[in-house]
């Protein structure tokens, strides 16, 4: 079994064949833990989870949100989804796409609110951070908060010591042409790593749609570059997702 730690299959992108997708990754033994962002994500992901027994949730919201209505309802759904779902996020700070120091100080905010939310409820944090990881990292540093860092876009460096101050390190598909990616699933140990698709996005195959079954490809390719059997790297990135999720799998 495999489990793709964020996914979007509550995106337009699979309107015309969701279910079979999902199915389709099912067959193979692969568990999907779909991202749902902001309330219309929310409301979706929660029919997911509800419809398919390999597909679980942690609701979120874009840092890229600003509108405070968006911002409150979307916290007001996930304290009423608490018992349903396995996780926040994604949550945290964008910078590729907010370059004003303003609009970033209230991702910030927003961010503190979903670490507070987390603690609140009990739930485990996925992070997503686009060139802030210096910031990303030191304010879970200063929260004492240990989470999941999806996408992880930093240095093999910055992987590395993240992984060591307890962080997951989420390797997506296209590890297959990143050669970034590879060299961070090269550098950072096992016991600190996890595998994701990010689908629709970051296929093997670029400007292709991803899907959840795509995750056997990025767990060959670990395996490839660490130079062990594929199943002790899908042993070790299942059992940490299950346990940072605390799932109890089918
Ligand atoms: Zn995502």
């Amino acid at each position: 079994m495999l489990i793709d730690v964020h996914a979007h299959l509550d995106f337009k992108q699979f309107d015309a064949d969701r279910d079979e997708v999902i199915e389709r990754a099912g067959r193979e033994g692969v568990v999907i833990i779909n991202s749902g962002l902001g309330t219309t994500g929310i409301g979706n992901t929660l029919d997911l989870i509800q419809k398919h027994k390999n597909v679980y949730a942690t609701l979120g919201l874009t840092p890229t949100e600003f509108k405070t209505d968006e911002i409150e309802s979307t916290i007001r759904l996930i304290r009423g989804s608490r018992g349903r779902i396995v996780g926040l996020g994604e949550v945290g700070l964008d910078y590729y796409w907010i370059k004003d120091a303003e609009k970033r100080r209230e991702e910030a905010s927003t961010f503190s609110r979903f670490i507070e939310l987390s603690r609140e409820l009990k739930l485990p944090l996925v992070i997503h951070s686009r060139d802030a990881e210096e910031d990303t990292l030191r304010i879970l540093k200063e929260e004492g908060i240990t989470a999941l860092l999806h996408c992880f876009g930093g240095s093999p460096e910055q992987a590395v010591e993240a992984a060591s101050e307890g962080h997951l390190i989420s390797i997506p598909a296209n590890i297959a042409n990143s050669s970034q990616k590879q060299k961070i699933a090269k550098a950072v140990a096992l016991e600190s790593l996890v595998l994701e698709t990010d689908s629709p996005y970051l296929s093997p195959v670029p400007k292709t749609r991803n899907e959840p079954v795509n995750i056997k490809e990025t767990a060959k390719k670990i395996a490839e570059l660490k130079g062990v059997d594929v199943s002790i790297v899908e042993d070790a990135t299942t059992k940490n997702a299950a346990e940072f999720f605390r799932l109890r799998l089918p």
